[in-house]
Order: structure tokens, then sequence, then C-alpha cells
């Protein structure tokens, strides 16, 4: 990040990046909490194999990986410019949102990406290009 912001948006960026590390921190604690309350009422009494404990959290944890990473890029998806360059012949080309199901390797994902179509070279690209 070297360069990209002053002193002074560096320090605001740090204190607010520290609230929601604390905030995030705090609801984590919140869920799996409540997590391990539900798993207790729906395996009842007896004494769960390790499995009814680990399968349930892990399939919760992918839950959680699959929401950010759809919050995510859709957030980028949303804050691209409405125009980009074409990357074969420079044109100006119009930037689209479109939504689409992709794969994680968490499972499938709802994410909006912006895509972009030259309508002179025919180019087809992806503004977020990390996408599968
Ligand atoms: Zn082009």
């Amino acid at each position: 990040m070297g360069g990209r912001f002053s002193v002074l948006e560096g320090n605001r960026m740090d204190a607010k990046s520290t609230l929601l590390k604390e905030r995030l921190e705090s609801l984590l604690k919140q869920a799996a909490a409540v997590a391990s309350q539900l798993q207790g009422i729906e395996q009842g009494s007896g004494t769960p194999h390790y499995d009814e404990i680990e399968l349930p959290a892990h399939e919760l944890g992918q839950r959680l990986s699959r929401m950010i990473q759809s919050d995510r890029a859709t957030e980028i998806a949303i804050a691209e410019k409405t125009q980009t360059a074409c990357p074969d012949c420079s044109r100006p080309c119009r930037v689209e949102v479109q939504h689409r199901t992709a794969n994680s390797m968490d499972g499938p994902i709802e994410i909006a990406e912006s895509i972009a179509k030259c309508r002179h070279s025919q180019a087809v690209f992806f503004s977020l290009s990390v996408l599968r």
C-alpha cells in the first residue's frame, strides 16, 4: 500500500480496521456460542460422536466463507467504474454488472461481477478476474 494513502488517512484506516476486527472477534464468539448451543439442543443428552460436533461446525465455517466471498465480490463489482479500456484495442467499453453462480473452494456462491464486451474487437473481459 506504500504511497497510496496519506499518513492521516492511514491512521484513520488503522483505527477503523482495529474497531472492525474487535467487532468481528466479538460476533464470531457469539456465533460460535450460538452454534454450540444449537448443536447441544439437536444432539440431546447423550454423548455425541466427535464427527457430530466437527461436521456441522465445518459446514458453518464454509457457509461463512461463502457469505464473505459473495459480499466482497459483489461490493467490488458494484464499485467498478462504468467504463473501462479494452485490453485488446484500448477503446472505451461499457462495464455491466452481471449475476451468476460461481464455484468457490467452499461450494457455490452467488456473485455479482462486472463484465465488459468490446464492440470493436469483440473481446469479453471481466474486471474482477480473480473469479473462476
Ligand atoms: Zn477492443
